[in-house]
């Protein structure tokens, strides 16, 4: 099985399984993985996975400010 990230942001807990976008504003779309589909409600450990990854990537923003605050101090 292969993974294919086509994500920059994580995309939000309830998007589509297929290709992360939310129920509203979907309506047909395609991707490789797929081909057309409309909005498919996300598997248990997709919600999840993409509740941690949101939160890692806003502690990470917040580690990033703080250490250019830090560099920028003379
Ligand atoms: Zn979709």
């Amino acid at each position: 099985m292969t993974t294919r990230v086509r994500h920059q942001a994580p995309p939000p807990p309830n998007g589509c399984r297929w290709c992360g976008i939310e129920q509203r504003g979907h309506a047909r779309r395609w991707v490789t993985s797929r081909g057309f589909h409309t909005w498919e409600q996300p598997t248990q450990a997709q919600r999840l996975a993409r509740m941690r990854a949101r939160r890692n990537a806003k502690a990470d923003r917040v580690l990033d400010k703080r250490l250019n605050a830090l560099k920028e101090k003379p």
